[in-house]
């Protein structure tokens, strides 16, 4: 017999699955509203100009070689991730209490941070938003984290926040429990806490001796606007909250395969700090030793660059407008269509995703008879719409919708 009889077949990976049965479908008019990435109007992906420049300089210059990076990565991309965050003003900076370490993406810094918790302040609870990306859970519990629980986040009825609902949960969470929090552009709901329900959740998390975990996987990309997409994060720190915060550059630089992120580890006092890096540079090292360099390479040289910076925000706002301009024109159609229901949530809600409020029955309709294809939740990418296809998919919904 062999060592591997007794696996057993794991869950498929929803998203995964989806693009995969959009891949294998000849129809001619087929539209991707699944997968969280980028699309032009031609549908197509997109290099950001900035980051194809840069890469042919690097390219280019032969004093560059492929020698590893140091365990915690490429000390001017972390810095300067980190200042991106929080601000170059910002007091954990000023005081030298707060840093970053290059990760795997958004990924590997949420894993790393986990594995970090867990082990050295041995953290079990964690609680992430119902609903939430996918991935969280599955983080937390291979980080060692035993105890998942769910906050209330999202009201189906109003689709807006269950504000009472998360705050009744967070203050119901044991002492030491992790909160993840979306730092802007919650995934999938596309709704983020006011500045005041966010003044609100710090109460609670202070009060009941909780650890804020960000995670930042949209900032720029949301609004358009770095400052803005970086307030929650940034109010928390000026309260005085030690907190960790994941970075992914994937959405916001359009560099999805090249993994690179930053975890970004905020302290009361600088005393510690030499201890914390020597154990995260141990979690590293006993994890992927070390981490790649071109993509960290590319975003290091425009953040440390005030023009490529300004070329940079440039496309940001490429990407951030069309997005807007899709949802504008979604609601607008749906609304002359007179499709029923209120469809103003799909102009409120920001960020790469609307939360549609189709049901499953109605999803299931828009992919067999539309070959329109998004998740279960109704979850669409609203970069998936483009001027050629949007009446297309506003009929699909105005139809599932009507029948
Ligand atoms: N957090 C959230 C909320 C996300 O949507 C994503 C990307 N889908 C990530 C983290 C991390 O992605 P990556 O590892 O590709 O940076």
């Amino acid at each position: 017999s062999s060592w591997f009889s007794c696996v057993e077949m794991g869950p498929p990976i929803e998203v995964f699955a989806l693009n995969k049965a959009y891949l294998d479908d000849n129809h001619p008019k087929k539209v991707n509203l699944g997968v969280g990435a980028y699309r032009t109007d031609e549908g197509k992906p997109w290099v950001l100009p900035v980051v194809r420049q840069t890469e042919q300089q690097l390219a280019a210059n032969e004093e560059l070689n492929h020698e590893y990076l140091p365990v915690l990565g490429l000390e001017s991309f972390s810095s300067a991730a980190t200042k991106m965050l929080l601000g170059a003003d910002s007091p954990a900076l000023t005081d030298g209490r707060g840093f970053g370490v290059q990760t795997l993406s958004g990924t590997g810094a949420l894993k790393i941070g986990a594995d970090f918790l867990n082990k050295h302040l041995k953290l079990t609870t964690f609680y992430y938003s119902n609903p939430t990306w996918e991935n969280h859970g599955l983080i937390f519990t291979n980080a060692g984290f035993t105890e998942p629980r769910q906050y209330r986040y999202w009201n189906p009825e109003t689709r807006t926040i269950d504000f009472e609902g998360m705050l009744e949960d967070l203050k119901n969470a044991p002492k030491g429990s992790v909160i993840i929090l979306h730092a802007c552009a919650h995934n999938p709901t596309g709704c983020d806490p006011t500045p005041d329900q966010w003044a609100k959740i710090a109460d609670v998390i202070e009060e009941k001796g909780l650890f804020p975990f960000f995670d930042s996987a949209y900032q720029g990309f949301a609004s358009g606007d770095l400052v803005k997409d970086s307030q929650a994060v940034r109010y928390f720190v000026q309260r005085g909250f030690e907190l960790f915060c994941s970075q992914s550059f994937a959405k916001n630089f359009g560099l999805y395969n090249e993994r690179v992120g930053n975890l970004t580890v905020v302290m009361k006092n600088k005393e510690c700090i030499a201890e914390v890096k020597s154990q995260i540079t141990l979690l590293i090292r006993g994890n992927f030793s070390n981490p790649p360099n071109h993509g960290a390479r590319i975003v290091s040289t425009v953040l440390n660059d005030a023009q490529l910076y300004k070329e940079w925000e440039g496309a940001i706002k490429t990407m951030s407008s069309r997005i807007l301009s899709m949802r504008k024109g979604l609601r607008e159609r749906l609304q002359k269509l007179g499709t029923p229901g209120n469809w103003d949530h799909i102009t409120s809600q920001i960020g790469m995703f609307s939360y549609t409020g189709l049901s499953e029955t109605q999803v299931a309709h828009l992919v067999k008879d539309y070959h329109i294809y998004l998740l279960k939740s109704g979850r669409i990418n609203m970069c998936g719409l483009t001027t050629h296809n949007i009446d297309y998919i506003a009929q699909a919904i105005h139809e599932t919708a009507t029948n």
